[in-house]
């Protein structure tokens, strides 16, 4: 019956499970009596996708995506939906008069798009892990390497072509469908059609990327903290700061004892450069404590995409949360606290992201950021470990309320806990953008517990 080059199935063919759910990278992944599409459609021409809307809509479905299959709460695994899945669309195009790249969304923006890059000489600030698919990433706004300073990924994308409800495909960009442009730079898994393609503006590639890496005793994690918020307001829009709760890997793999890891990476183009980008991490006080100190080493994005490979195994079950922090730093750093010191998952781990000094964003739906990002990802192979780290995420969370403003959809779950991700003049203006664009639903909303809350603090409702 089917019209498609591409692979379909319906609810009940054979195949069909492992269509819906076995690109969706959280080994904890919905069951099938929870969350199932009605049909599964795995394109591989615009053709089919223009077809999937006009077969969505004699059924009365929405249209789900999928991409990369990175969204922690497997956003793409919807009820009354047909699933779109991209991957077999992986062309992508450089264009040296502009420095424009092409790509389409189900590109890995890491293990893809980067070498690719690289092999013009070219870099774009894709997602940390090499495995995440740029669809969802840019959607959501996209924090990669040097967020801080670089800015956000979304903000370098220059356009967008995209299928309408309407079935056509569409350029939008600054000057044409203005509205789907502005949209698709932050909407994430609410956004009013199918993205085919970004077209992004590419960087010259640095040079000669250093680090530096303290390792300290979780016992100094408030010291620590107080002082990096002293300095990373400081700090050259070259350099990442990270500060990580972790327990490195031994040589068999197993996760050794839990220690507090900053790490400040400079994406340069010399020694020279790095140097003085790195000099002030040679201010903390407390490095007479630190366990290891590495300062201004060499590092590679290799490096790094190895270590965010290990650090995220695919298939394990990821409880996942995320909170952007502002305050006194008194308040913020005992109020985050336990996220670091008190994990119940030897392979979990928390990040502090810095983006300080916080930089003006440009007028898109992406709207929400403060100077500090706080992320905890539980990892386990075990089921039974479910309930209690589901119930240790979210006492943490919750003790971290009165410093919370926020949080950012890529490391949500709506189904758990509703935060605010955008400003609210954003969102109004994306909810009418949506009804003019899909006024039937042929697209998904935001997956969340309680629609009519969506983009609101739950615990001041
Ligand atoms: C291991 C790991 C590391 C991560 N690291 C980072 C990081 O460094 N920085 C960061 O910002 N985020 C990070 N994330 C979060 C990640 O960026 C988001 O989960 C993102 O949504 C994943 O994109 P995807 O395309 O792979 O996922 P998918 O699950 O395929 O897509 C997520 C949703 O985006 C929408 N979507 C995707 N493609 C399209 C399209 N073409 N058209 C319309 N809608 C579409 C759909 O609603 C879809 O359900 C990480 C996630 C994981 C699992």
């Amino acid at each position: 019956m089917s019209e498609f080059v591409g692979s379909y199935w319906q609810k009940g063919d054979e195949g069909f499970e492992d269509a819906a759910v076995g690109r969706v990278f959280n080994g904890r992944r919905p069951k099938a009596a929870e969350r199932r599409p009605e049909a599964v459609l795995y394109a591989e021409s615009d053709e089919d996708l223009k077809q999937a809307v006009r077969l969505a809509k004699a059924n009365g479905w929405s249209l789900a995506m999928r991409s990369g299959g990175h969204s922690w709460a497997a956003w793409s695994v919807q009820n009354g939906t047909m699933l779109i899945d991209l991957s077999r669309l992986q062309d992508a195009t450089y264009d040296e008069a502009t420095g424009i790249a092409s790509a389409r969304p189900a590109i890995k923006g890491g293990e893809v798009l980067d070498p690719f890059l690289e092999s013009h000489g070219r870099y774009f600030n894709g997602g940390h892990c090499p495995t995440v698919a740029i669809g969802g990433f840019l959607l959501q706004g996209g924090q990669g390497y040097c967020a801080r300073g670089m800015g956000w990924a979304a903000e370098y994308v220059v356009a967008v072509d995209v299928l309408t409800a309407e079935g056509e495909i569409v350029r939008c960009d600054a000057t044409q469908n203005q509205d789907l442009y502005w949209a698709a730079r932050g909407a994430g898994p609410s956004f009013p059609g199918i993205v085919t393609r970004f077209h992004l503006q590419t960087q010259p590639r640095y040079k000669a990327p250093h680090e530096s890496v303290q390792i300290f005793e979780l016992d100094d994690f408030k010291a620590v903290m107080h002082w990096i918020y002293e300095v990373h307001n400081h700090l050259a829009p070259t350099v990442e700061l990270v500060v990580v709760s972790a327990c490195p890997l031994d040589e068999n793999g197993k996760p050794g004892k839990r220690m507090l890891i900053v790490d400040a990476l400079a994406l340069v183009d010399s020694k020279e450069e790095a140097e003085a980008a790195l000099a002030p991490m040679r201010t903390n006080p407390l490095l007479h404590k630190a366990l290891v100190n590495v300062d201004c080493g060499v590092t590679s994005m290799a490096e790094r995409k190895r270590q965010q490979v290990e650090a995220n195994p695919e298939g394990m079950r990821y409880f996942v949360d995320n909170i952007w922090v502002e305050g006194e730093t008194q308040n913020i750093v005992d109020g985050i606290a336990p996220l670091f010191t008190d994990l119940p998952e030897p392979r979990g781990f928390t990040i502090w992201f810095s983006m300080g000094p916080v930089r003006e964003l440009p007028d898109m739906a992406f709207s929400m950021q403060s100077p500090g990002y706080v992320a905890t990802y539980l990892v386990s192979e075990d089921e039974s470990r479910d309930g209690e780290n589901r119930a240790w995420l979210n006492a943490a969370m919750a003790g971290a309320q009165s410093v919370t403003v926020g949080q950012y959809l890529g490391d949500s779950d709506m189904t758990n806990r509703q935060v605010k991700f955008m400003a609210d003049d954003n969102f109004a203006r994306l909810q009418k953008i949506i009804a003019d664009r899909d006024p039937e639903n042929r697209f998904v909303r935001y997956l969340a517990k309680d629609s009519s809350t969506v983009n609101k603090n739950h615990w001041q409702i």
